[in-house]
């Protein structure tokens, strides 16, 4: 055993990377303050320094039994340990790795695997479409649970999508789930764009980024995700589109670790690298763009606003302050609230997976927003918007449909 890991950490990308980042812990447990399952739980191996000690375990040769695999699926991977630590560990690396490494070694139970499948499956499949807007139809009689998660038909507010062409071209990702779920934030964002001279188009063919296979371990379906959209954006890329904009902060979290995750591809490692390095957020490029436009501002209905950052956007991408800022410059007035640095408990297929704990830290984030008494609250990222729309009776929204709003008709 000892000599078939000491090859596997040798000879394996995995192995390396893995013992590379169980260096830079120097365990001192900082991360675990600002950690939302360890907040929550108070076991130590409910926080990232908890979880870095069963993953060395494991990778030592220790077995993995169900309850190590419990303790990792807790695990929202929103990252904040990360912007905690000082040693600069990259836990999101890691626990990538120890999470396949369990899945190999701890079979899961026949209905878990089957619901981890059909979201796997069913999310990125064409079928999502039709499938959500029955339930949309259906949702009267849909369970409590499963109801807080399908908006009302009505919500669903769909004013065209920009036409108008621009000298200035960007692509942006509509997403896989988000054009049935809130179809109003891609329209949005063409009239965004449109409006401050921008073409924004989506491209064809291309689809889920990645993050739904990526997070349930399914490392090579993730690949094929990756590899579908980078050809997809290679040909608009080579022939002059500025950037590729991402409206959701999870999927612009994801692409732009498409560098790492087929650094090893010799056919895609370097498209991958300049797909990076095209990728913005949309955080990254509106508040330049309104700065250069200085739009005209119709009556800003709705100004006192929360923006609740996700996750994808604060910690993986590191994106900090430049909406709310935006935001006051165009008339809001935004109000902060605590522990904003919190993950709602969103967190893609995490508050499907984890429904307990994902209703604590979404009820814990909208207590905490409730005291700002906002006329509205905004986010960055479809997850995050349908989690606390489905507890909240306060209006939530994307911050591009805020401002889309706010624009005065052209
Ligand atoms: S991950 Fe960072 S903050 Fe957490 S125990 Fe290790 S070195 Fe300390
Ligand atoms: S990613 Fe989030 S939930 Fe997971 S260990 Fe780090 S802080 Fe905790």
């Amino acid at each position: 055993m000892q000599t078939s890991l000491a090859s596997w950490i040798r000879d394996t990308t995995d192995g390396r990377e893995a013992e590379a980042i169980l260096r830079t812990c120097v365990h001192c447990g900082f991360c675990n303050a600002t950690c939302p399952t360890y907040q929550l739980l108070g076991n130590e191996l409910d926080g990232p320094r908890g979880r870095i000690y069963l993953i060395k375990q494991v990778l030592e040769g220790k077995p993995a039994t169900a309850a190590t695999q419990l303790h990792l699926d807790r695990c929202l991977t929103c990252r904040n340990c990360e912007t905690t630590c000082p040693s600069g560990v990259q836990y999101s690396h890691l626990l990538d790795i120890g999470r396949r490494v369990v899945e190999k070694k701890v079979v899961r139970p026949m209905a878990a695997a089957a619901t981890r499948a059909a979201l796997r499956e069913g999310l990125t499949s064409n079928a999502f479409a039709p499938a959500f807007r029955l339930g949309q139809v259906l949702r009267p009689f849909l369970p409590a649970t499963l109801r807080s998660k399908v908006p009302p038909l009505a919500t669903a507010r769909t004013r065209g999508a920009a036409r108008r062409a621009h000298p200035r071209r960007m692509l942006y990702l509509a997403g896989c789930v988000q054009p049935a779920m809130q179809p109003n934030i891609n329209a949005a964002t063409e009239r965004v764009f449109d409006a401050l001279g921008v073409q924004l188009t989506a491209a064809d063919g291309a689809g889920c980024c990645g993050a739904i296979r990526h997070h349930l371990a399914d490392l090579e379906g993730a690949r094929a995700d990756a590899r579908r959209n980078i050809d997809a954006w290679w040909p608009q890329l080579q022939s002059g589109v500025e950037a590729i904009v991402m409206n959701a902060s999870g999927c612009g979290a994801t692409v732009r670790e498409y560098d790492h995750l087929l650094r090893e591809d010799p056919r895609y490692a370097e498209k991958a690298a300049r797909i990076v390095a095209a990728t913005k957020d949309v955080a990254e490029v509106v508040p330049g763009l309104v700065e250069q436009a200085a739009p005209r501002m119709g009556p800003v209905e709705m100004r006192r606003v929360a923006f609740h950052p996700p996750c994808t956007l604060q910690h993986a991408q590191k994106i900090r302050g430049v909406v709310e800022s935006m935001l006051r410059a165009v008339g809001a007035d935004v109000v902060g609230f605590e522990e904003a640095h919190l993950c709602c408990g969103s967190a893609g297929t995490y508050s499907v997976l984890q429904p307990e704990l994902a209703g604590r830290l979404r009820d814990r984030k909208l207590e905490r927003i409730e005291v700002a008494r906002p006329d509205v609250i905004l986010s960055a990222n479809i997850g995050c918007i349908s989690h606390l729309q489905g507890g909240s009776a306060r209006p939530v929204m994307h911050w591009i449909e805020w401002l889309d709003r706010a624009l005065a008709p052209a």
